[in-house]
């Protein structure tokens, strides 16, 4: 089995996913971590050609911006978004752009971007952070779909980081994404002391809603080789923002 930077190879990736080994789980290392790749249910991945029909990074931006400036506006034009569209995304995708977002109900990609059917690849998680899960999604968008751009999307007023700022105990599994928040805040916490509990001061929650952003769209290409390989070769951009809940806009961060 072909390897590229110690991980799998595109074409041993297809394999898997594209269910010829349906079941069977593969386990890969990435940066030390461990965990298992198992097939996803996306339409005939294996029949896309992701250079020939995508975007560059800074086309992909672009039109995200563009998307977003319509939104934000109040001139959405909600493209790609009938039958056509379904029809001609029903045996493939070729996604042009990857979102790790948070899971904020107020904050939903192909809305505020202005995208439509097939145009993103969605990875909503709360506090947009990244896991083995969330940077297996990001890689299987970029290097198997083609996306040449990922942005990691924070928020005005995200719940995840404000859980994070006040540090306290938390119920159940929530504390799973409110912990890797963490690390990235504490810079931004230590300027403003005695400021840690409600009501938060906005710019303690601003700031750190940026730091957490920059911080996870950061660690991606640390932890991925592919996600690394792929920068190197220019075909992928990694940037970060946050969305205002209030204007509508994106931010690049
Ligand atoms: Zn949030």
């Amino acid at each position: 089995m072909s390897r590229i930077n110690g991980f799998l190879g595109r074409r041993d990736l297809l394999k898997i996913l594209g269910i010829g080994g349906a079941g069977a789980a593969v386990t890969a290392a990435t940066g030390g971590a461990m965990w298992s790749v198992v097939p996803l249910p996306v339409a005939a991945a294996d029949t896309h050609s992701p250079t020939g029909t995508q975007l560059n990074s800074s086309e992909a931006l672009k039109k995200l911006q563009d998307g977003n400036q319509r939104f934000a506006k109040g001139k959405p034009e909600h493209p790609r978004q009938d039958q056509a569209r379904r029809d001609e995304t029903s045996p493939t995708q070729a996604p042009f752009a990857v979102i790790l977002g948070c899971a904020d109900s107020r904050v939903p990609d192909e809305i505020v971007f202005d995208q439509g059917i097939g145009d993103l690849f969605v990875v909503r998680v709360a506090g947009n952070i990244v896991s083995p899960e969330s940077v297996g999604s990001l890689e299987y968008g970029t290097e198997v779909l083609g996306a040449s751009v990922i942005v990691v999307l924070g928020h005005e007023s995200c719940g995840a980081v404000k859980a994070a700022i006040q540090g306290e105990a938390l119920p159940g599994s929530i504390s799973y994404f409110v912990e890797p928040i963490k690390p990235a805040i504490a810079p931004v916490i230590a300027k403003f002391p005695g400021k840690i509990k409600e009501p938060l001061d906005k710019k303690l929650v601003d700031d750190s809603v940026i730091a957490n952003a920059k911080y996870q769209a950061a660690r991606l290409p640390e932890i991925s080789t592919i996600l690394k390989k792929r920068i190197a070769d220019g075909k992928l951009k990694i940037v970060s923002g946050r969305y205002d809940l209030d204007t509508g806009l994106v931010n690049l961060v």
